[in-house]
């Protein structure tokens, strides 16, 4: 069986490369290095001693797309291409919208002119909205987002649930994360953001390294044991894992289902440091801020339909999450920049 995986270069996209080719898909990656670097698919293949086949494009253009279907025989997708940052989003919605709508809509149209219905799409925790249940399931109302980012996931779930009504050939898992980190334990691949993180992991292992001064805890206010925020944090093995699990959804022929991926273990953005600190032995400054805006205060999921129907459950906790997101980034200070 052979795999597209569009974004196949990213942080995401690279982990789902390595552990496809492990378990002996043929994989070819689609991504136009947006918010990437080709050396992480270098490092996959060197990982694994498997080779895959790197199309540098857009899911935009319909000449890649189409030249990939024909060159390929591809079975099913996994669709990872998009931009997400939350904050640039609002800045930019345009291009977000249309980066991350039309460039789906583009894929679906050349998927189906290819004959392939066969999709996992990378959706998010966010569609939730601030959650009408906690732990969140995935019957939860989806809410009202906050940010253009979030809506191009919930509006891309709408096109996908409508495409699937009006052909039932097509198979569609959506996948929601909650907050995945960590990286491979080759410590060869991992989340490389450009400029300074937005997101809390790796900002927590730049001011490890020391790269960055201190950590700003956004809200120390919150309604929540600690005051801080509260997060379903995942490791990227996990995820992937869950990936994995769902292709047989696709191979089943059923139809369009979803799943939460996440372990259903809330942690506190203080109760992350503090096991950062005791899995690496680093310490990490840290001042209280304000609340950052649009944030909610928590978030976690029930992942029970995933383990009763895809068989996946989470394996690994919060300790090994902070030792590999650390291993990669003490290893590779600048992420792929540097060799
Ligand atoms: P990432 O930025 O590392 O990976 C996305 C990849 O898509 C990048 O390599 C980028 O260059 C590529 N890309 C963007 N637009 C493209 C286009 N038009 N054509 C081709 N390639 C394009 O991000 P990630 O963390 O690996 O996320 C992967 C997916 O998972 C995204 O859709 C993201 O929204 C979703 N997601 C991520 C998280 C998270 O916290 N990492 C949480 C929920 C959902
Ligand atoms: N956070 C923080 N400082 C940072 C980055 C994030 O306190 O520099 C907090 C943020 O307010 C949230 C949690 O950490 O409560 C997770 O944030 P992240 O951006 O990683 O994920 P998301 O907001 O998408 O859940």
């Amino acid at each position: 069986m052979n795999v597209l995986v569009t974004g196949g270069a990213g942080y995401l996209g690279s982990h789902a490369c390595l552990k496809l080719l492990e378990e002996g898909y043929g994989v070819v990656a689609l991504d136009n290095l947006a918010n990437s670097n080709s050396k992480s698919l270098e490092r996959v293949q060197k990982i694994t001693g498997k080779t895959l086949k790197f199309y540098e494009g857009d899911i935009l253009d319909r000449e890649v797309l189409g030249r990939i279907f024909s060159e390929q025989k591809i079975d099913f997708c996994i669709h990872f291409a998009g931009l997400k940052a939350v904050g640039e989003s609002v800045q930019k919605p345009w291009e977000y919208y249309n980066n991350n709508i039309t460039g789906t809509l583009t894929l679906l149209d050349e998927m189906r002119k290819a004959g392939v219905k066969n999709i996992i799409f990378s959706s998010s925790a966010t569609v939730y909205g601030d959650p009408a249940q906690i732990p969140i399931t995935e019957e939860c109302p989806k809410g009202s987002c906050t940010n253009p980012y979030g809506w191009t996931k919930s509006m891309i779930e709408q096109i996908l649930m409508d495409m699937y009504k009006a052909d039932n050939e097509w198979n569609i898992v959506i996948l929601r994360y909650f907050n995945p980190v960590g990286a491979h334990q080759s410590a060869l691949i991992g989340e490389d953001p450009k400029g300074i993180p937005n997101n809390l992991m790796p900002y927590v292992t730049q001011v490890a390294l020391g790269r960055l001064p201190q950590l700003g805890v956004f809200g120390g206010d919150y309604d929540t044991p600690d005051g801080t925020c509260i997060r379903d944090y995942i490791h990227v093995l996990d995820l992937i894992d869950g990936h994995v699990k769902a292709i047989k959804k696709l191979e089943d022929n059923s139809g369009l289902s979803i799943y939460n991926l996440g372990t259903g273990h809330g942690v506190s953005v203080l109760e992350l440091v503090e096991n950062f600190i005791k899995a690496t032995g680093v310490d990490v400054p840290y001042v209280m801020k304000d609340r950052r805006a649009g944030d909610i205060p928590v978030c976690y999921s029930d992942p029970s339909k995933a383990e009763r129907e895809l068989g996946w459950k989470a394996q690994y906790g919060v300790f090994e999450m902070c030792r590999d997101a650390w291993n990669w980034q003490m290893k590779n200070p600048k992420g792929y920049e540097e060799e």
